[in-house]
């Protein structure tokens, strides 16, 4: 709460969405203003997409800005916590969203160390130490009484689970991924800080683009997903938003499926 004049007013929640301009992240961050967190969007190299999302949470009336932080970098992610909190303040919802795919989809017996390297650094080790600032600093603004209820989201993949031989560096990333949404959430249950793992299946964004004849084949004419359809950058935001409401207070450590039925053994 704070008090402008004699006026009572509620300051929203602040939200920080990773890699937020386009795809699934930008679609998270409009979700979220809509279930009212001002944001900060984050965005590595596309500039122009960032102030587009910022463009579009204004118009639903809440606060944003784009913050260009590349995540695989250890002062860059100082500076994103430091200006979403200098601009908007305390954050109480993390969205750890930005990810990669390989530059070039290699068997892994012939992928490149380079290739692991990128991803590993952008897809595993950029989030987990993200979180490991952001969750200390939602430790004293909570103590503080600046925050209330804090959340960490972690987006990861099927690939978490689901081995794809040409892109072994994506998986191992996303597996490590998800246990860092488990290690997390057992280390910040006692500080009342949520920690949730989203874990999407096939969407239709750029990360997909480039093999989208090859998953229509696979989603429309084989037998790939039980719901015939690419899923969408608004399916996972809605888990987010859902989990960012709170209706799963109870659950933290959670692995929320949006895959279209992937996961499912069809015998
Ligand atoms: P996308 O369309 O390729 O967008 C990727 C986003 O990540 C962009 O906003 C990009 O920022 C940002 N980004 C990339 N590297 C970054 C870095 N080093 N620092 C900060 N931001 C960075 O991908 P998407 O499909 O929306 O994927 C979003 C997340 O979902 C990823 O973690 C991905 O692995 C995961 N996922 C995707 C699918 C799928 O089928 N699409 C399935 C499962 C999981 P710029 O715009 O500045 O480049």
């Amino acid at each position: 709460m704070c008090v402008e004049g004699d006026r009572m007013t509620t300051k929203p929640p602040v939200a920080v969405v990773t890699g937020a301009g386009r795809g699934i992240g930008r679609s998270i961050a409009l979700g979220l203003a809509k279930a009212n967190f001002d944001v900060a969007v984050n965005f590595a190299h596309n500039a122009e997409a960032a102030a587009d999302t910022c463009e579009e949470i204004s118009r639903l009336g809440r606060r944003a800005v784009p913050v260009r932080a590349d995540i695989s970098d250890a002062n860059d992610r100082a500076g994103l916590i430091s200006e979403t909190e200098n601009r908007l303040g305390p954050v109480t919802l993390l969205v750890n969203n930005a990810g990669v795919a390989p530059a070039i989809r290699a068997d892994v017996l012939e992928a490149t160390e380079e290739s692991f390297d990128r991803l590993v650094h952008t897809n595993l080790k950029g989030p987990y130490f993200l979180t490991q600032a952001v969750a200390t600093k939602m430790i004293q603004w909570q103590r503080a009484g600046l925050i209330q209820q804090p959340k960490i989201v972690f987006i990861t993949s099927v690939s978490a689970f689901a081995p794809s031989v040409n892109r072994g560096d994506y998986c191992v990333s996303k597996a490590g991924l998800a246990m860092a949404a488990k290690v997390f959430a057992a280390r910040l249950a006692g500080d009342g800080i949520g920690v949730y793992e989203v874990q999407p299946g096939v969407i239709q964004t750029d990360m997909t683009e480039k093999v989208r004849e090859q998953y229509d084949r696979l989603i429309f004419e084989g037998n790939l997903l039980p719901i015939k359809r690419w899923g969408q950058p608004e399916d996972v935001a809605q888990a987010v938003v859902a989990v960012a409401e709170g209706r799963f207070a109870y659950s933290t450590g959670i692995t929320i499926v949006v895959d279209g039925g992937f996961h499912l053994r069809v015998l």
